[in-house]
């Protein structure tokens, strides 16, 4: 009876969640409990080298496998974990997850690193380096094999506090990616000061390279030039097609994720793709 009237459904950009008329209380208290019931699960996207095609990395992306409403995509709950702070316990139950992934996978392929997603919120918290230790300690996985995408806006804040906590991770040995490059309304100026090893260029742009846009070739290539310039890794998100493939490769980026190399998938998937160390020799 206390939310009979007025019961407006939460819109988000998925269809089954825009039909099932689920309010916005109820789906913040169901995400609150979808961390202890292990309702989560994490896919993991192969991120290649694009000379070769050799797995070299995996990023951790986290779904919801909703009782009631099938698997939901992160664009479907995380904005609202994101407003509540629920993005905390969440990033760190990932983090958790992908590092114990990361470490079996080696077993197989040892030159294989994660890479993981941490919301902004992560950068303000003066426990993120214990979290961070906690998570690879636990796992025994070397510092160096874990990646830590972080935004433009999520970086952007950069207070002094935010700075000396990425140097400290640097320090570790961790690795920080600026994710979605290019999209945020940022100026270049952080790059000089954010302790970043790689840039991730958004696939909003790699889209339009099939399409031979100028000016998507143009920003792709400004981009691999920045990061060259600022020692920095580049990664092309959001390769589906052979034409865009061709084009990062030909603007010169090394490393790639997409489609046109692997989805998104379950640990066991990830482990058939990847090389196994032969022992016979
Ligand atoms: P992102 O970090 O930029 O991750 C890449 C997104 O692009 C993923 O979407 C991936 O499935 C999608 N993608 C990869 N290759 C292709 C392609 O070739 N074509 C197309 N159309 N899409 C491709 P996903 O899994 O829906 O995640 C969306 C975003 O949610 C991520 O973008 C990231 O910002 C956020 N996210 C995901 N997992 C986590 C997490 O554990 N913690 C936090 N804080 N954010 C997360
Ligand atoms: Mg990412
Ligand atoms: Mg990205
Ligand atoms: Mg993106």
């Amino acid at each position: 009876a206390a939310k009979a009237a007025g019961k407006s459904a939460y819109r988000t950009c998925t269809p089954a969640l825009r039909e099932s008329a689920v309010t916005r209380a109820e789906l913040i208290a169901e995400l609150r409990r979808a961390v202890d019931e292990g309702q989560l699960c994490v896919e993991y996207q192969p991120i290649v080298d694009l000379a070769t095609g050799t797995v070299r990395s995996a990023e951790a992306l986290v779904r919801w496998r909703h009782p009631r409403l099938g698997v939901l995509p992160p664009a479907a709950f995380l904005p609202l974990a994101e407003e509540t702070g629920l993005i905390v316990p969440i990033d760190r139950w990932v983090l958790h997850e992908a590092c114990r992934a990361a470490a079996a996978w080696r077993e197989r392929a040892p030159q294989v690193t994660v890479a993981v997603n941490l919301a902004a919120a992560h950068l303000r918290r003066p426990d993120l380096i214990a979290t961070v230790i906690a998570a690879t300690a636990g796992a025994g996985l070397p510092p160096r094999a874990l990646t830590l995408e972080l935004t433009e806006s999520a970086l952007i804040e950069g207070s002094d506090a935010v700075l000396d906590r990425l140097r400290q991770l640097r320090e570790l040995g961790i690795r920080l990616a600026i994710d979605d490059f290019g999209t945020g309304y940022s100026s270049l100026s952080y790059l000089h000061h954010i302790p970043a090893t790689e840039l991730k260029v958004d696939r909003s742009f790699v889209a339009r390279l099939g399409a031979e846009d100028v000016r998507a070739y143009a920003t792709v290539e400004m981009v691999n030039r920045l990061a060259a310039a600022f020692d920095l890794a580049v990664v092309a998100e959001g390769v589906e097609t052979d034409a865009q493939h061709a084009a990062v490769t030909a603007i010169g980026c090394v490393h790639g994720q997409g489609w046109r190399y692997g989805r998104p998938a379950a640990l066991p998937e990830l482990l058939t793709a990847l090389t196994p160390v032969d022992a016979t020799r």
